[in-house]
This record gives C-alpha cells, structure tokens and sequence, in this order.
C-alpha cells in the first residue's frame, strides 16, 4: 500500500509570543524556528519518515521560498513532485506561539489554491485500488473535489482532515471515508455523529494534550495523549494523523487503537521540539515508536 498526499508547501516562520495581539495593537515576539512546513509537507513527510512509499504532489512559486521547500524535501524519503507555477507567489505561514501553550496559523494559499483539477487527477496517476489519499483545507474546492472523485474511482481509501476549514468541505463527506478533526473543527462541524451520518465510515477525533478518540458508528476507542514538555505544538496534528494512517497501513489493519497510541507518542514527541517537519521523530525514532505494542 502506497500513500498519495496532495496538499500544500510552505516554509513555516515560528514567533513566541507571551500573548496574541489584541486588534491594533504592536506587540514583541521571539524568533523560534523557521521550517519547512504546509500541512501536505507535513503529513507526507511524516508519512514517509514511518517507511511507507509516499508520493506528494503540492505547488510552490518560482521564487526563492520555492527552492529552498524543493532542496529541503529532497533530504527527505518522501517522493516528492513540486509544481512550479509561474507568477505565484510561493505559500508561507505564519506560526504564533502563546505562552499559555496555544499557537495561532497563517497561512497564505496562493500556490495551493492555484492547484487545478487536472493536477489532482494526475497526481494520483500511480495510485492503485487500495492506496491512501490523504488531504487537508488547503487546496480550492474542485481540485479537492477531483481528487476524491480520482480517487474513489481507482478505489483508493480517502482520508481528509479538513484544515484550515472551508465551508466547501460540507459537499464532500459522501467521498471521504475516514476524516481527522481537532476540537475547533469538531465543534464547528458538528461532532463526530454528524460526519459518520453523512457517510465517513470512521472519524478521528484530536483533543491536545487530553488525547484523541476514533469513532465508527458501531465503537469509541479513546486513547490519551503522552506526557511531555510542551515546547512547540506546531504540526502535532498533522504527525498524529501522519502516523496513525501510517501504522494501521504497515501493518496492513484497519485504524486501531495501537495506531492511535504510535501518533500519540510520535505528536508528544514533535510537541517538545521547536519547529514543524524538524521536530517530527526522524526515520529511526519513527522506527522504534511503531514498533511499540
Ligand atoms: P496543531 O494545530 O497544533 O498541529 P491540532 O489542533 O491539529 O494540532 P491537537 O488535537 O492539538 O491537534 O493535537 C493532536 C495530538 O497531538 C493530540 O491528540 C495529542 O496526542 C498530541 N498533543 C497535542 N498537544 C499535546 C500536549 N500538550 N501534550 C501531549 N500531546 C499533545
């Protein structure tokens, strides 16, 4: 079984906090880390550092921030096709840190929504029945659209964790089988129940440091997250979903609670380190989590 991510690219800019500005108001932060980052970087990367064959198909500009996204993905076993559009300006985020733990994103999504339905069906080219496509809020509504529909017609199994949230994703349950939500999504999207009645056969749901559940319609397996030092949340998500899909594929089961427990120790891990793709475990870390029972 293969992995497909088709999502964004960006360099991630950290910047501590003590607390996020009020409107109109000028404020000091502390540079923490600058990093490869975009949410499809990090789960494909993360994917990929597990073992499993992953491709990623994301879009960057032709400019500098571009190369510098191209050169750092090649130290990286992801299989990694980067489109150069002209005339766009490469993604970037902006990562607030808080003291009180939380962080705030923003992300700019010139290339990513300038990614066609063309480029998704294509992007999947290699995929066979069986195969994981993994997505995030990141592309425009008919290239995440042409993605599933490409997808589902090779039989692949779709996987979609719908941030940053866009209201077009209300279209698509009916194509997705299993979705990935922190709290905020949950809540605005109306929980798990409302998913797994419009069709998503499993939801995860992610907590921070209370943990994550998986639903299916018939079970709730809840497992809670691992201590540790929090020094950077950024992309603890994207490494749990990364590694959950990634264990329960390499050992050829469906998600499990074993699963969860790996993203578990892999996102505790990323947490206590500064910075996003840098601060996932790397492949020999990765190794000895999903050898864990
Ligand atoms: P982010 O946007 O920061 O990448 P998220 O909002 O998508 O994250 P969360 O629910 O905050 O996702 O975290 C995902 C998982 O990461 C949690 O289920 C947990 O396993 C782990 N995690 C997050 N925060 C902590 C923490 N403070 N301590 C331990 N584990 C944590």
């Amino acid at each position: 079984m293969k992995a497909f991510v088709i999502g964004n690219a960006a360099i991630d800019e950290t910047v501590s906090v003590e607390d996020f500005p009020r409107p109109g108001a000028s404020i000091f932060g502390r540079a923490l880390s600058q990093d490869l980052g975009g949410k499809g970087v990090n789960q494909a990367v993360a994917i990929a550092r597990t073992g499993l064959a992953c491709h990623l198909v994301a879009a960057v500009g032709q400019d500098p921030r571009g190369r510098e996204i191209a050169a750092r993905l090649a130290a990286e076993p992801v299989m990694a096709q980067l489109i150069a559009l002209p005339g766009v300006a490469t993604d970037n985020s902006i990562i607030l840190m808080a003291g009180h733990g939380e962080n705030a994103v923003i992300t700019t999504r010139a290339a990513a929504g300038a990614m066609t339905p063309d480029h998704a069906s294509v992007a999947l080219d290699k995929a066979a029945s069986g195969d994981l496509l993994v997505l995030q809020g990141n592309l425009g509504a008919a290239t995440t659209a042409a993605a599933l529909q490409a997808a589902r017609a090779r039989g692949m199994r779709t996987v979609l964790n719908p941030s940053p949230l866009q209201a077009y994703v209300a279209d698509l349950w009916p194509l997705i089988d299993c979705a990935f939500l922190n709290e905020d999504e949950a809540a605005i999207l109306g929980g798990d129940a409302r998913l797994l009645s419009h069709g998503v056969a499993e939801v995860v749901l992610t907590i921070g440091a209370r943990g994550a559940a998986l639903v299916r319609p018939d079970a709730r397996i809840e497992v809670p997250a691992t201590p540790c030092t929090v020094v950077d949340t950024t992309g603890a998500g994207d490494c749990f979903m990364a590694v959950a899909l990634a264990s329960a594929a390499l050992r050829g089961v469906a998600l499990d609670a074993r699963a969860l427990r790996h993203a578990a120790v892999a996102a505790a891990w990323t947490v206590g380190q500064a910075g996003t793709v840098s601060a996932f475990p790397d492949a020999d870390r990765m190794r000895a989590i999903l050898a864990k029972g």
